[in-house]
């Protein structure tokens, strides 16, 4: 916790209108009173005046370690000092004294603030809390909603800021979705990199899946053809293609969870899901007979896409089509 600081301000109005002062913001209150509508052109409030933008000669800000209550006792004894060994006459002290006698900060409050970025406020698991830590305080959390987790705005290693929203003087630019993976400042790891890239991640699973899928009628083949005159697996509805799929799926993926699911509106199919969690992945497998071919097929995959929005990461639809009732291919791939 640094000191408190004590912000004092002086602003003078164009020739022949008054002046104002005010003393004692805090940080927080002078770029909210002061700083913030004067680099945007609006009116403010200082002293008790209402001054336009387009009034004001001159702005002084200063701060000072004390607050202006023990400030004027110490300047009015050093004016007094002052005037006794002159010889001259006291001045007497004001408020304006307690502006110009503390330290000049006007430069740097003014300064050109037209590009600037905020805090990012991210918990230990990488969620975003909010990409503007400054400018919407209300949104900060102490621990993260999602997860339970402390959050942090710096960097664990150097402490500087995880870079937030760009701000600009009359729009935010909201950017990320995802936290930064390592520190802009000194390259460390962030503690959530790990985990980000993982859910980040799907596409190499879905093109594991992909293999399998791809190699489904190879299998099919064998387990039909059995020697020694054994009775045939024979894939003949969707629930064996469950089966068969779900040991598939078992040997690359450890938490493979089936989901039966019956189209309540149309009877059209029983279609059979299976949720990879892990990688946010959905799977669902159909399978061709009669009544169910190219075009009930298509509206089936329709309504899955509605169905899935949102919940997953990937959803993927197999179709398994042994006697070759779909007659356009293409026309079912393209599908959105
Ligand atoms: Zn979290
Ligand atoms: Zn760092």
């Amino acid at each position: 916790m640094s000191a408190p600081e004590y912000y004092h301000v002086s602003i003078s109005r164009k020739p022949g209108g008054d002046s104002a002062v005010q003393l004692d913001f805090s940080l927080e209150e002078v770029k909210k009173a002061i700083v913030d509508p004067f680099l945007d052109k609006r009116e403010l409030i200082c002293g008790g005046y209402r001054l336009m933008y387009s009034e004001i000669e001159k702005v002084r800000i200063s701060v000072s370690k004390e607050p202006s209550s023990n400030l004027i006792p110490k300047l009015e004894e050093a004016e007094r000092i002052r005037s006794e060994a002159s010889g001259l006459g006291s001045m007497g002290v004001s408020n304006w004294d307690v502006v110009d006698k503390s330290d000049d900060v006007t430069g740097k409050l003014l300064k050109d603030r037209s590009f600037w970025y905020d805090e990012m406020l991210v918990c230990n698991q990488g969620h975003i809390i909010n990409s503007s830590f400054g400018r919407k305080p209300l949104k900060n959390k102490l621990r993260c909603d999602k997860c339970g987790s402390p959050t942090i705005t710096q960097c664990p290693q150097c402490g500087s800021s995880i870079r937030g929203d760009l701000h600009e003087p009359h729009y935010v630019f909201a950017g990320e979705n995802t936290p930064p993976l390592f520190c802009q400042n000194c390259g460390a790891e962030f503690p959530w990199k790990k985990k980000v890239e993982k859910e980040t991640d799907a596409t190499p699973m879905a093109s594991k899946i992909d293999y399998i899928l791809q190699n489904f009628n190879g299998i099919s083949r064998p387990l039909r053809n059995r020697k020694h005159d054994r009775a045939p697996f024979k894939i003949q509805n969707e629930y064996d293609v469950q089966d068969v799929l779900h040991v598939l799926l078992n040997v690359e993926f450890r938490d493979v969870r089936p989901e039966e699911w019956t189209p309540s509106y149309a009877g059209a199919s029983s279609k059979v899901d299976f949720l990879l969690k892990e990688q946010k992945i959905v799977v669902e497998a159909k399978m061709t007979r009669d009544g169910l071919a190219d075009k009930e097929l298509g509206e089936e995959l329709l309504v899955d896409i509605a169905r899935y929005e949102g919940t997953c990461e990937k959803l993927i639809c197999f179709i398994y089509d042994p006697d070759e009732r779909i007659a356009n291919r293409n026309s079912l791939k393209k599908r959105p």
